[in-house]
C-alpha cells in the first residue's frame, strides 16, 4: 500500500477513471458523477481491498454483506432525482458509502441498518468525513416513520415485494427506488407518488442485491 500524497493522487486518478466508466455505462446526472468523483470509496472497504476500491464492482464488507457496485449506487441515486435539501431515507446503510454520496449531494440523509457492527462502522466513517447523516439500527422494511415523509427512499437490498410502509412514507412527488424480485435477481422498481393517493410505477433494469431481511422483507 502506498501512503501519503502519492496514495492520495492515485485515488483521485482512479476515481476519475471510475467516473468515465460510469459515464460510458449511461450515467448522466453530473451531480451524481461529481459525488462519486469526490467520495473516497477506499475508506469504506477493508484495507486489504483498498486497491480494488475503484473497480466498478461490489466488494465484501463485514457481516456477510457488500458495498454495492458503483454503477448500482449511481443508478439508484440518479433514479431518485436528488435535489439539494431533499430529505432522503436509505434502507441498508452497509458501509455508509451510499449515505456519503447523498450527503455530498446536499441531501438531508436518514439511513437504517439491521447489523449493529455495520451501523457503528458507518457512523464512525461518516463522522470522520464530516458528514451528518442520521443513522438508525433497526428493521428498515418498516421505514423510519418518525421523520417521514421523504422526498426520496432508496432500498439497497433486494426485496420480495415493495414494502408498503415505505410507499406510505413518501412525500407527494417523492421517489422510491427499490430492487424487487427473487433472492437471485431483482428488477429495479421506481415508484413516484404523483398525488396524495396516486402513484406511478416503473420497472427498469435487472440487478443482484443481498436480501432485504425483516418484517416486510425476507425471513
Ligand atoms: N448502501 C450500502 C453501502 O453503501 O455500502 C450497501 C448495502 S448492502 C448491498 C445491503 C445492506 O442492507 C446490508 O448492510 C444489510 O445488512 C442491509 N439490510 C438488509 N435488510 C435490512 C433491513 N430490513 N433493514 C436495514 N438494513 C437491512
Amino acid at each position: 500500500m502506498t501512503t501519503g500524497i502519492g496514495a492520495h493522487r492515485k485515488h483521485i486518478q482512479r476515481r476519475n477513471e471510475l467516473v468515465e466508466i460510469l459515464r460510458s455505462k449511461g450515467i448522466r446526472d453530473e451531480r451524481v458523477l461529481a459525488a462519486i468523483q469526490s467520495i473516497p470509496r477506499h475508506i469504506f472497504v477493508d484495507t486489504a481491498l483498498e486497491n480494488r476500491a475503484y473497480e466498478d464492482s461490489a466488494l465484501p464488507i463485514t457481516c456477510g454483506q457488500t458495498i454495492s457496485q458503483p454503477y448500482t449506487v449511481a443508478t439508484q441515486t440518479e433514479l431518485m432525482q436528488v435535489e439539494k435539501g431533499d430529505k432522503i431515507l436509505e434502507i441498508g446503510t452497509g458501509s455508509g458509502y451510499q449515505a456519503a454520496i447523498l450527503c455530498h449531494m446536499g441531501a438531508d440523509v436518514y439511513s437504517v441498518e439491521r447489523h449493529e457492527e455495520l451501523y457503528h462502522g458507518a457512523k464512525k466513517k461518516l463522522h470522520e468525513l464530516g458528514y451528518r447523516a442520521n443513522l438508525k439500527l433497526g428493521d428498515g422494511t418498516l421505514g423510519w416513520s418518525a421523520y417521514a415523509p421523504y422526498d426520496g427512499i432508496v432500498v439497497t437490498a433486494g426485496a420480495p415485494v415493495v414494502p408498503d410502509d415505505l410507499i406510505k412514507q413518501l412525500n407527494v412527488a417523492g421517489r422510491l427506488v427499490v430492487p424487487v424480485g427473487s433472492q437471485k435477481s431483482q428488477v429495479m422498481v421506481r415508484i413516484i407518488r404523483v398525488s396524495e393517493d396516486s402513484y406511478r410505477e416503473e420497472h427498469l433494469q435487472h440487478f443482484k442485491f443481498v436480501p432485504l431481511i425483516g418484517e416486510k422483507g425476507w425471513d
